[in-house]
């Protein structure tokens, strides 16, 4: 019997909060609050009838603290789920900690404005101390640790798939797998085809800003980065087949580096098609991935959310799209003083996520975990005051909860390694 808070009704919340109602048992009263309250009844309204969860709806702008806090004083849920954009992080995080209540999120704090002088600062002192200029990382979050602690509350960081379920994966391959995890390989394959030049499959903004980034991977306790797509690698991935894939900086990698013990290198890789990349190098030379405002005609534009209104919703990609996604973890390492291999993975059809949720399965893959950790947090099969990733808790109920709820794991006792 728990009262949720879900915050955001995006592609990625659509999903979790229709799985929210599949456990209607635990799941006994969600409120769905958003910037446009209008998309939250919508999704009210379609659940109607199909679910014993109470669902009501509310319209918040979660970029103003004591919005959130009123929101939340007067529903008074147990549990805050953060499924808005990266850049409410630490406003939720802050009326959370006013309030006593529980809180996690599927991406970790970026700031909206990468201009803010103070956030400037602090930022160029990490990239120079850190050695990756990502302009996501975890120290903001972090940062709350004390603070949750005190509290006695949990602050569930990053529960998507990557990152999310890529950690659950580390942790368990550190559990059942290996006495010693030497590296690690994160691949994301989106094999799904939706028949246009170029569209993003989740919130344009967030997807263009990680893409078009430098890539940066974790070697013998430093950070190694590189220019952005500057190092491609083949692979043929189940159920999808060959696929060119390019070395990405990933939140995750930051917290894996400082919970996997030992490890020596971890790497992220994510799939693109060559009309894809295109496209986005068009895109980035003439400044349309910028996010500092220019003039245009007497209006203060934003280039990056120009280009946003422009292409095709995320939302509106679900029917189109076919295929298959296959996101998992290759470990290299030791069990009982033997050399091992080990690949832990999931396939998921766009179809079939369609036909059960409306939505493709890039917001499928985020919004099942975002659930199934909700799930873990409310029946206190999770439960650590803090500010805390995914591979700080036992990965077992997370994964049957996974395989339970439509993200089945798959494995491979030797499979071909990235070199
Ligand atoms: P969408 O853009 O589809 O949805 C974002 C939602 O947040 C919209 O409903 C939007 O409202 C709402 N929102 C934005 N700003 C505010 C605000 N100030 N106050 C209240 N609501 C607000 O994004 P997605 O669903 O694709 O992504 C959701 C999150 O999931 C993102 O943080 C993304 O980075 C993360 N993600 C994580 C992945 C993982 O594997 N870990 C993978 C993919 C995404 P409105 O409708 O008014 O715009």
């Amino acid at each position: 019997m728990s009262r949720v808070l879900v915050i955001g009704c995006g592609g990625v919340a659509s999903v979790a909060v229709r799985k929210c109602c599949q456990a209607d048992d635990v799941f006994t009263e969600l409120c769905i609050a958003s910037r446009t309250k209008d998309k939250c009844d919508a999704l009210a309204r379609k659940l109607e009838g199909r679910t014993r969860t109470k669902i009501t709806t509310a319209q918040v702008d979660a970029d103003d603290v004591q919005q959130v806090i009123a929101l939340i004083n007067g529903y008074r849920p147990e549990l805050v789920m953060n499924i808005a954009l990266p850049y409410q992080d630490l406003t939720i995080m802050d009326a959370c900690l006013a309030c006593g209540v529980n809180y996690m999120d599927t991406a970790n704090y970026e700031p909206e404005d990468t201009d803010d002088p103070a956030w400037r600062a602090v930022y160029e002192k990490r990239c120079r101390e850190q050695g990756f200029s990502a302009y996501f990382d975890y120290s903001w979050q972090w940062a709350y640790r004390e603070r949750f602690a005190q509290k006695g509350l949990t602050a569930l960081l990053g529960c998507g798939f990557d990152p999310g379920v890529t950690q659950a994966y580390c942790a368990y391959a550190a559990k059942h797998e290996f006495d010693r995890i030497e590296t690690i390989d994160i691949l994301d394959c989106n094999g799904g085809d939706h028949g246009y030049p170029f569209a993003t499959n989740f919130n344009p903004e967030v997807n263009l800003r990680e893409v078009s980034a430098p890539g940066s991977y974790w070697e013998n306790g430093h950070w190694v980065e590189i220019p952005a797509m500057s190092v491609r690698r083949e692979y043929d991935f189940d159920q999808v087949g060959e696929k060119d894939m390019y070395l990405l900086h990933h939140e995750e990698i930051e917290s894996l580096a400082q919970n996997i013990p030992g490890v020596k290198r971890i790497r992220f890789f994510m799939t693109f098609g060559q009309s894809y990349l295109t496209h986005m190098k068009c895109l980035e030379n003439v400044g349309m991935l910028s996010t500092t405002p220019v003039a245009f005609e007497g209006h203060q534009i934003v280039p990056i959310k120009f280009l946003k209104a422009l292409l095709p919703d995320p939302a509106s990609l679900g029917p189109r799209t076919r295929g298959k996604t296959n996101i998992g973890c290759i470990f290299a390492g030791e069990k009982d003083g033997r050399k091992k291999t080990y690949y832990l993975y999931n396939v998921c059809d766009h179809q079939a996520c369609y036909r059960e949720t409306e939505s493709q399965a890039v917001s499928y893959t985020t919004g099942v975990p975002a659930m199934c950790g909700a799930l873990m947090l409310l029946t206190g099969q999770w439960k650590m005051p803090g500010v805390h990733t995914v591979e700080e808790f036992d990965p077992d109920p997370f994964l049957d909860a996974l395989d339970r709820y439509g993200l089945p794991r798959s494995e491979n006792r030797s499979p071909r390694m990235v070199d």
